[in-house]
């Protein structure tokens, strides 16, 4: 299969996990004969140095014309004192809006190896694997009227959303559910916000022709609590904008580490991939980069924009194949023993590479036989 990937690796530590999870990608490609065309572009404060603009027309054209952009991270101190409209982070707000993916996915898996990196007991994060599906165009970040009016001390946001607007994430929610454990949760407000009472109404709807996925509401208030104690129970979760930004952060430190956290957002002209961190300025250049997140991320650009499910799970059991046999990036080494080998970014990536080499040549001579 061909597939042009757009790769905007941005700043910092962006161009240092990009680097790895391409090469993913190159492999993938390379073991399974597709053909998988990778075009750099600039974005953040690389391109602000170069071309002045945070997200400069090229990139933008280059992006709209690719079937899977994927994005390491934006933002650089140096350019810190510019107003927020010109600094690298207003090139990632400027390309999630003209790519206009309505949502936004971002899976929260505990892995067994890292358990005593989540804050949470290991008997209680034991087998999570949570996929958020949140709302990313509407609800309060977008609606209007919105103002602050500081003589008279007053503001307003709004909350707003139509029924069509409800009906196609909910759609990609029970679709995505289908292929996973068969169960939404979708979260509201329903007993306070009329916004709420028209979500829950509509996933509802929505629910009845997806016969084999079971639907359950939660507020967003319980669920709050839920996802610290029995966050097992959990498989696809449904939100609004505002709910999950605040829940799928909430629901990450199951998994211990930022540099573990993939996302990927569809539903827009172009589907976009990035890891969940920011450019780590603070170990750039070091490499000290877990890479894991990035990696992770590629598997999802085969997941969702290449359709190869297969692949993209060999990616995701290469990444626990090589955390089960010891080795750990610097943020990772916290709580684990001391039997553990700590592994630089490109040696991290090196090892996935080679875990996935060896489970596809297994299974194509497993085939053969
Ligand atoms: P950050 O995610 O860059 O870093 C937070 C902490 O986590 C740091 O201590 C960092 O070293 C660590 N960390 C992050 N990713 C890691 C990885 N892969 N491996 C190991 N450790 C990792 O967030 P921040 O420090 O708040 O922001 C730094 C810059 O990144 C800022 O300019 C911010 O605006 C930007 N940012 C960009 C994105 C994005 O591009 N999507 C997201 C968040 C922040």
């Amino acid at each position: 299969m061909k597939l042009r990937i757009a790769v905007l690796a941005g700043d910092g530590i962006g161009p240092e996990v990009t680097n790895e999870a391409t090469g993913i990608l190159r492999a993938v490609a390379e073991l399974g004969g597709h053909d998988f065309v990778f075009t750099p572009g600039l974005i953040g404060g690389i391109a602000i140095t170069e071309t002045g603009s945070p997200l400069p027309a090229a990139t933008l054209e280059l992006a709209l014309d690719s079937d899977a952009v994927f994005l390491g991270a934006v933002g650089d101190n140096k350019f810190a004192a510019l107003s927020p409209d010109k600094r690298p982070e207003a090139g990632l707000l400027q390309i999630r809006q003209a790519l206009g993916g309505f949502a936004n996915l971002r899976p929260s898996v505990a892995y067994a190896e890292l358990a005593g990196n989540s804050p949470l007991r290991p008997e209680v994060t034991e087998g999570v694997d949570i996929l958020f599906v949140r709302e990313l165009l509407g609800g309060l970040y977008f609606g209007a009227p919105r103002w602050w009016d500081r003589d008279s001390g007053e503001s307003v946001n709004t909350m707003r959303y139509t029924k069509g607007e409800v009906v196609r994430v909910a759609r990609v929610a029970f679709s995505l559910a289908e292929k996973r454990r068969k169960k939404v949760t979708s979260v509201d407000k329903a007993n306070v916000l009329e916004v709420s009472q028209l979500w829950r109404a509509t996933v509802t709807e929505v629910a009845r022709d997806y016969p084999d996925v079971t639907l359950e509401h939660q507020l967003v208030d319980s669920m709050a609590m839920h996802l610290m104690n029995i966050p097992r129970n959990f498989d696809v979760v449904l939100t609004e904008n505002l709910f999950g930004d605040i829940l799928s952060d909430e629901a990450a430190v199951i998994t211990g580490s930022l540099g573990m956290l993939p996302s990927a957002t569809i539903g827009g002209a172009v589907n976009l991939y990035e890891p969940v961190h920011g450019s780590a300025p603070d170990i750039a250049g070091t490499g000290k980069a877990n890479p894991l997140g990035a990696i992770l991320t590629a598997a999802m650009v085969l997941r969702h924009s290449a359709h190869l499910e297969a692949e993209a799970a060999a990616i995701e059991h290469a990444v626990q194949h090589v955390l089960a046999a010891g080795h750990r990036t610097a943020d990772l080494a916290r709580g684990s023993d001391p039997t553990h080998a700590i592994v630089s970014t490109s040696q991290m990536g090196k090892l996935v590479h080679q875990a996935l080499t060896e489970a596809i040549d297994r299974r194509q001579s497993m085939h053969a036989v």
